[in-house]
């Protein structure tokens, strides 16, 4: 039986992923990321419908009434888990990319401030923390024109690239890489970035993000401080042992109203000293992907690694 075209690609480099190192000779790259998006959730103060649930604990009752409670479990990423989130990345001398939601800066200038005073990576992550499923593809695109301006504004940075709450349409891309985008993170597919697939693809430069070594797992899946810390020791050092040759991305997604709590920051401030005794490189993912794109183009990556004997 045939088998569908789906503009999809189920190979990528497979066996044999480009041979090079990260600057330094490292093995792994790390790309910390701070999703700030306190305040632009949806919720019933801001004027929608309902109150959002994303990642925290306090479950929503009732509809079309203000929850104050739940709207505090968002404000304490702003208020103080974000300084306490950059406080650990001061102590060890570490970038990170923030995934940033325009409102979310407009409401916590300081915080926005302090990104850029910090020399953190500004990218876009959707003017509200809104879904865009529902939008055609001239409305995602002036949403995403208004978000990008709006970050601008905010850090005097242009956002490097975006990352969308739900997931990427088939038009989006386009728009991104006619929109003076970099490269986009809305992908899980792979370690290393690489060029996307299928006809038209614009050659935007993907970087995969990670749902798994990511704190909105905080509360579910990681219960403890410790438990996290351990699941990302292991994703390190899986990366570094694996013998697959060539380098690999280790993507950390971090929510300030998650980590920043201090049980939670403990688990990134033991696993940042644990990474920096190891053949890691602690870089911005706008870094990672100028360090790729040294080494390949859009036709052919160079110096593929041996297959296997
Ligand atoms: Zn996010």
């Amino acid at each position: 039986m045939a088998v569908p075209q789906t503009q999809r690609d189920f190979v990528g480099y497979g066996e044999n992923p480009p041979s090079f190192s990260w600057p330094n000779g490292a093995r792994v790259a790390i790309s910390l990321v701070i999703n700030v998006e306190e305040g632009a959730e949806r919720s019933i103060a801001r004027g929608d419908s309902a109150n959002d649930l994303g990642a925290h604990w306090i479950p929503a009752r009732g509809s079309g009434t203000r929850n104050l409670t739940l709207e505090s479990a968002f404000e304490y990423g702003a208020r103080a888990g974000m300084w306490r989130l950059l406080r650990i990345l001061r102590k060890h001398h570490v970038p990170a990319t923030a995934f940033c939601c325009a409102a979310a800066l407009e409401l916590n200038p300081p915080g926005a401030a302090a990104l850029v005073r910090d020399g953190h990576e500004i990218a876009d992550h959707g003017y509200q923390w809104d879904t865009h499923t529902e939008l055609d593809d001239d409305a995602e695109e002036r949403l995403i024109l208004s978000s990008r301006d709006a970050i601008h504004a905010s850090t005097g940075r242009m956002p490097t690239s975006w990352y969308s709450r739900d997931g990427l349409k088939p038009g989006t891309r386009p728009v991104l890489a006619r929109t003076g985008f970099s490269y986009e993170s809305n992908s899980f597919n792979d370690d290393l970035p690489h060029w996307g697939s299928g006809p038209g693809n614009p050659q935007l430069p993907i970087l995969p993000y990670a749902g798994d070594t990511n704190d909105s797992g905080l509360f579910r899946q990681f219960p403890t401080a410790a438990a996290f810390e351990k699941h990302l020791t292991a994703a390190l050092e899986m990366l570094l042992d694996d013998t697959r040759c060539g380098p690999s991305v280790m993507s950390v997604g971090l929510h300030p109203r998650l980590i920043g709590r201090p049980a939670y920051a403990v688990a990134l401030d033991r696993f940042i000293t644990h990474a920096r005794g190891r053949s890691a490189w602690f870089a911005t993912r706008q870094e990672i992907v100028d360090a790729w794109v040294r080494i390949t183009t859009p036709e052919r990556t160079t110096a593929a690694c041996p297959p296997p004997s």
